[in-house]
This record gives structure tokens, C-alpha cells and sequence, in this order.
């Protein structure tokens, strides 16, 4: 039995009778489709904190640079609430605050982060940069007619942005804000905890590395690799917890090998 839609084909069972990455495909597809209309980071955030990235690409870019280490509605609405602390998301003032005194506006209580000194420094370079390269719009970055490989390394070359916060950024363009680009194979799963986690126990990958994570949601997925995150990323929110997953449960339960033993220790 196999599936004949795809540039890469994959028996959905060998002759040993394992459950082959197909049949998680067919699964993750299905589950992504059906949450289809749930998605987005609309659905994350508040009213207000979602108008601001929305309508502001700076913010969206500081809400992408905030994206680690701590839940992503923490991550992405962290503009709004930098806003609210010093009354404006200008540029210029931001591009010229030293790292201490963004660090201690971060730091307040509650803390906008689990890292501020780290969040504050990647804002103000970041903000320096959007000035001198961007005439101080981040908008300017995915402005047509850039492919996804070219917006990818625009986004890497700032600091604090790696190659998943950069696939993750502009899945997010196109999922949620409706850049239209060519090239959506060139847009890679985002190497997440719950990714990383879910990719091992289904044996869709045999250890925790991003290049074998990346090559397996390529083979699994070759038109689009980046459609996959939030699916998989679902699942680790509500399924395939570090202890005690709910297998019963998961969308996945029909082609994941189970390896429950693995990814534990997947945290951060
Ligand atoms: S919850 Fe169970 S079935 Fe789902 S991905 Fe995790 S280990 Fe696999």
C-alpha cells in the first residue's frame, strides 16, 4: 500500500510489520486539517496584543526574538507588554537604550522573560540593525519579492535568530499574515522541545539532533516541512507530555512507535 500524492513515496507498513512514517503523515495531515480554523497566533494572544504584531512588523519581529525558553504566548506578547512598561515601540529610542536599561525594564516584576538580559540585548541590536538595514521597518525584510530561503537568512543574520526561529517567523507570515511566497519547501520545521520529543518516540527520527529532525520532516512532508510545526507542536502541548503521555488519546497514536522511554528529559 502506498501513497502516490507525494514527491517522496512511503509504505505505510514493511515487511516486518512496523509502522512506517506514511501512516503518521496521512495522520499529522488529517489533524491539521481539522484544526485548521483553531490555529494561528490569534488564537494565542489577546485582542490587543495580537493587533500590535499584526499591525506593526517591529513588534512581530521582537515577539520572533523572544520565542525561546518560555511559552509562546509569554514570547509573543511581549511587544504589547514592553510597550505598556515604556509607552512606545520607537526605534530610534530603542535603538540607542543600553542593554542594562532595557535589561532592568524587562526584569520588573512580572518578569517579561525568563532571560531578560539576553532578550534585551537581541531587541536593541535588533532595533539598531532595522535602522541601518531596514529603514527601521521589519516589514522590509519579507517585502515581495523574496523567496522564503532569502527571508530565512535576512532573519538568521540577526542576533538571538537561528534557523528554527526563522522557519518558525516565516510559517508564521504565511500561515497567519498571508505572505504569499514561492518556495514554501524551503521552510523548515520548527526544532522545538515538543518536535524534538515527538520526532524520537515515534522513531520518525533516531536521535535528538536538528539535522535529523529537519531531514525527517523534509522526507515527510518535501512540499512544505514548516506546515508540520504547529501540529506536532500541538500534540506536545496536549498529548505527548515529557511523563505520562496520552497515546490514547493523540492523533498520531495509529503510526507512533511509542518509544515512551525517550524524550523525557526534553525540557528546554
Ligand atoms: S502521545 Fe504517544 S502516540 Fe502521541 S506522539 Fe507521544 S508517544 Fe506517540
Amino acid at each position: 500500500m502506498t501513497e502516490k500524492n507525494n514527491t517522496q513515496q512511503f509504505t505505510l507498513w514493511d515487511y516486518t510489520g512496523n509502522v512506517q512514517p506514511a501512516q503518521i503523515k496521512v495522520s499529522i495531515l488529517l489533524y491539521s486539517e481539522k484544526i485548521r480554523n483553531e490555529l494561528g497566533l490569534h488564537n494565542l494572544l489577546g485582542k490587543d496584543e495580537f493587533e500590535l504584531i499584526q499591525n506593526d512588523s517591529n513588534a512581530f519581529l521582537f515577539g520572533l526574538i523572544s520565542d525561546q525558553s518560555v511559552k509562546a504566548e509569554i514570547a509573543w506578547s511581549l511587544p504589547f507588554e514592553l510597550r505598556k512598561r515604556i509607552n512606545h515601540l520607537d526605534l530610534e529610542r530603542l535603538s540607542i537604550m543600553t542593554i542594562d536599561e532595557l535589561t532592568e525594564i524587562l526584569k520588573l516584576k512580572p518578569a517579561l522573560h525568563r532571560y531578560p538580559s539576553q532578550m534585551a540585548k537581541y531587541i536593541v541590536l535588533a532595533s539598531q540593525r532595522l535602522k541601518k538595514q531596514y529603514q527601521g521597518k521589519a516589514s522590509k525584510i519579507w517585502d515581495a519579492p523574496a523567496n522564503a530561503a532569502e527571508i530565512i537568512h535576512r532573519l538568521e543574520e540577526f542576533s538571538g535568530i537561528g534557523h528554527k526561529k526563522a522557519s518558525l517567523g516565516v510559517m508564521l507570515l504565511v500561515r497567519d499574515f498571508g505572505l504569499i511566497i514561492p518556495d514554501t519547501s524551503s521552510i523548515d520545521i520548527a526544532y522545538d522541545i515538543h518536535i524534538r520529543r515527538i520526532f524520537l518516540r515515534s522513531a520518525l527520527a533516531n536521535k535528538d539532533s536538528a539535522e535529523e529532525v529537519l531531514s525527517a520532516a523534509r522526507s515527510l512532508h518535501p512540499d512544505y516541512p514548516g506546515l508540520l510545526t504547529t501540529p506536532f507542536w500541538l500534540i506536545g502541548r496536549n498529548w505527548c507530555h515529557p511523563t505520562n503521555p496520552n497515546c490514547n488519546e493523540c492523533p498520531i497514536n495509529k503510526g507512533c512507535a511509542k518509544k515512551i522511554e525517550l524524550g523525557k528529559d526534553i525540557n528546554a
